[in-house]
């Protein structure tokens, strides 16, 4: 086995002994893992972005609203905000990955087709970040894919070293964050880093995410979820920027995924997926939960409590 990583630190080794970019250590890594042919590898992923395409296609013109009317219709206003940029005062680059990343979860919202690229409920940051970049720089259709292999590396490396992507075992920051930072190391190997940039842009991306609650109002994936990942997104294109300035994370990748797990054990369970806690329970929340169950959410039934981990084996991109 000689494209197999068990963490970032890992990954980056691999890269130099093989004198590849992550991509290409992703990829050779199913290849050998799942005994499939490069062709059919690259195919499945290409499958996975032509569904990333149509989400963001269908999100961006869709009006519609979810079936509580808590999303919907964000993406198109975003998307037309391009027409008039200097009233805002993000790059176009940046406005369109928001627009994408709406898109994306308000298409998951209105429960039509999307990747659930490491989550539904983080599934608008990947294709946000990489799409709109791909679009700004022009990228072949092969940069746009192979960023996408890198984001599944990180993903990969996040699991394997005994991360979670479950909002339920340690929140958002497991969702969302991870999606960050899996954007951030794509974007970065598609605008020429090297695979240390990419894991130092991962890493930068995640610890700016730490601590973050799952605390969806009704138990739906929309408030907050939709847009946290438009704004996601920007912090993904701001790790990416400062890795790529040199501004190096302090602690390595492998070690803020730790953090992440150990914030993560100390998590209350009312902010951990139960939608009894955070912003599930302001009079907002509560209001939306007697509208849908006719009376509001019950207390956490317990704070804080020990998490069992489990180690993930054999993970396909
Ligand atoms: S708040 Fe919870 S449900 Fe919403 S995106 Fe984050 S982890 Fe998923």
């Amino acid at each position: 086995m000689n494209y197999q990583f068990k963490n970032c630190a890992e990954l980056v080794t691999l890269c130099k002994q093989h004198k590849l970019p992550i991509s290409q250590i992703a990829a050779r890594r199913e290849m050998e893992l799942f005994k499939k042919s490069r062709a059919n590898v690259r195919n499945s992923m290409k499958r996975v972005r032509n569904v990333m395409r149509e989400a963001i296609r269908k999100g961006v013109r869709s009006t519609s609203k979810s079936t509580y009317g808590l999303s919907g219709g964000d993406a198109a206003k975003t998307f037309r905000g391009l027409r008039r940029m200097g009233k805002l005062l993000h790059s176009k680059v940046a406005v369109r990955a928001m627009a994408y990343a709406l898109a994306t979860n308000e298409q998951n919202a209105c429960m039509e087709r999307i990747v659930a690229f490491p989550t539904a409920g983080g599934s608008g940051v990947i294709p946000g970040v990489l799409f709109s970049t791909a679009e700004h720089m022009k990228s072949s259709k092969r940069r746009l894919l192979n960023a996408m292999f890198t984001a599944s590396a990180i993903g990969v490396a996040i699991l394997e070293h005994d991360g979670t992507f479950s909002a339920a075992k340690a929140g958002c920051q497991a969702e969302v964050g991870t999606a960050t930072a899996m954007a951030a190391a794509g974007v970065t190997e598609m605008r020429g880093g090297t695979p240390e940039q990419c894991v130092n842009a991962a890493a930068l991306a995640l610890k700016n995410m730490l601590g973050l609650a799952c605390d969806p109002l009704g138990g739906l994936v929309e408030v907050p979820c939709v847009k946290r990942n438009a704004l996601a997104a920007m912090t993904a294109i701001g790790a990416s920027d400062l890795s790529l300035l040199g501004v190096e994370s302090f602690v390595p990748m492998d070690e803020v995924l730790q953090a992440m797990m150990s914030i993560a054990s100390n998590m209350p369970e009312g902010i951990r997926e139960t939608a009894l806690g955070g912003l599930a329970v302001t009079p907002t929340g509560c209001a939306l939960c007697r509208k849908m169950q006719g009376k509001p959410p019950s207390p956490p039934p317990s704070q804080g409590g020990n998490l069992s981990l489990p180690k993930n084996k054999n993970l396909s991109l």
